[in-house]
């Protein structure tokens, strides 16, 4: 399952190391979101990247179109779909941090709508593993949300899709 995040393990790097890894982990400039980015980047959208002075510290904003892009890890954001699996070790602490994690979203979400920020939820599986769409039809369904009016809108792999060839 090389396309499960695996929560990382503890005590073998040094806490400088490990709080590293952690930001890697935690979905700064990993693949899926550099993939949004040079793919609306290449259509002609610019940005501002995880700008601090909006709640939930967005992975892309874009004022010009009132809107902001929130790439979500299935794993670290508790996504409801098969990407996303507590692991068999430590589960409680797993289940009470993705918890955590998930009502801090609900919260930046909730914030980000009452001032007015148009919102567009890009999950992990939409971009990577085996129910994820074509990059290009990824980018086309950001391209109309952008250009479009809707006030929230998530993109997500295509697993009922897959449930429906079995
Ligand atoms: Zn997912």
């Amino acid at each position: 399952m090389a396309d499960q995040p695996s929560p990382p393990r503890t005590d073998v790097h040094s806490p400088e190391r490990r709080s590293f890894n952690m930001s890697r982990i935690r979905g700064r400039d990993t693949k899926p979101e550099m993939l949004i980015r040079r793919g609306l980047h290449a259509r002609g959208f610019r940005f501002r990247l995880h700008d601090p002075r909006l709640p939930g510290r967005p992975d892309m904003v874009l004022p010009a179109r009132q809107s902001v892009i929130l790439i979500h890890g299935c794993f670290w954001h508790g996504h409801d779909c098969p990407m996303f699996r507590l692991p068999a070790t430590r589960e409680e602490f797993w289940r009470s941090k993705i918890e955590a994690n998930r009502a801090r979203d609900v919260l930046a979400n909730e914030a980000l709508a009452a001032a007015g920020w148009r919102r567009l939820t890009v999950w992990e599986c939409a971009l990577r593993g085996r129910a994820r769409l074509a990059a290009e039809d990824a980018l086309d369904v950001c391209e109309r949300f952008l250009r479009g009016s809707d006030e929230a809108r998530e993109v997500r792999g295509q697993w009922e899709r897959l449930e429906s060839r079995l």
